[in-house]
């Protein structure tokens, strides 16, 4: 939900169409730097969350960031930038902030996982006692973007000293554009067998519910409406009715138009496949 006009209007556009979760940035998600929240705005916010129906709010971190840069100025500002994303979170009560763990640039899968995960205890280090949670997004696997894989998710995980604090965000257009089919009962029930082994489906804390408009396999980040992609209805209807992540919030990632028609259309649209 688009926080343009202040903080708290995000809860309003997400209460106005039957939220009971939202995803914001807490700031513009192409800048390094925004001016610090008062503790008014995060007053403010928090407030309005509390009257409203809105059981999970949580942030997604700034594009700019990566984790597993090889350049060390790049790293260093990566890394300052997202303390200020887990200081900003915790400041507004947010339960988590999700990131695309970071692209190697062709450096190799082994040393940009070393570096995600040394960045993990660098920030967990500067930030003890946070109620805030990191949780890693599973990504579609662009050029040099590690995540793509559930091995890359586990490694960069079992490097972190505190990986109680890390969960996993998934987001299902990056899964089927990262090559897992889960477009049949069988494909769905096989990703999330091979997600429990490697990883363990207790570490996933949240859901991106979108569909893809690029085919499986493709490496492509693209995301469609709700049954209008790749993906189809099937994959929703198996995941929310899949009692192994009741209580998990999902979230829509899906295009957004002039107004809120859209964002209405998909919510409708998944509810309906509830059984
Ligand atoms: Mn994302
Ligand atoms: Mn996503
Ligand atoms: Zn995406």
């Amino acid at each position: 939900m688009s926080i343009a006009g202040g903080l708290t209007r995000a809860v309003e556009r997400g209460c106005a169409v039957g939220c009971e979760a939202i995803q914001i940035f807490t700031k513009n998600s192409n800048q390094w730097r925004a001016k610090p929240l008062t503790d008014g705005e995060a007053q403010e916010f928090r407030k309005e969350l509390a009257k409203e129906k809105i059981q999970f709010a949580f942030a997604h971190d700034s594009y700019l960031i990566n984790l597993a840069s090889p350049s060390e100025d790049l790293l260093g500002r990566s890394r300052e930038a997202f303390l200020d994303e887990m200081e900003r979170a915790e400041k507004l009560g947010l339960r988590f902030v999700v990131l695309h763990p970071g692209a190697h640039l062709g450096t190799g899968e082994a040393a940009g996982i070393e570096r995600i995960s040394r960045s993990f205890d660098w920030i967990f280090e500067r930030t003890p006692g946070y109620r805030v949670k990191v949780l890693i997004e599973t990504t579609a696997g662009q050029g040099t973007n590690l995540g793509h894989r559930f091995e890359q998710i586990r490694d960069m995980m079992d490097g972190v000293r505190e990986n109680d604090r890390l969960g996993v965000c998934v987001d299902t257009c990056h899964l089927l554009a990262a090559g897992y089919d889960l477009r049949t009962k069988a494909g769905y029930e096989k990703t999330f067998d091979d997600f429990d082994r490697i990883v363990g489906l207790k570490r996933i804390l949240a859901f991106h519910l979108n569909d893809s408009k690029k085919p499986l396999g493709s490496r492509v980040d693209r995301h469609e409406h709700i049954g209008k992609g790749f993906l189809g209805l099937e994959p929703f209807r198996l995941l929310l009715n899949d009692s192994r992540f009741k209580g998990v919030p999902m979230v829509l990632e899906t295009p957004k138009g002039k107004d809120d028609t859209w964002d209405r259309e998909n919510l409708r649209l998944l509810r309906s496949l509830l059984q």
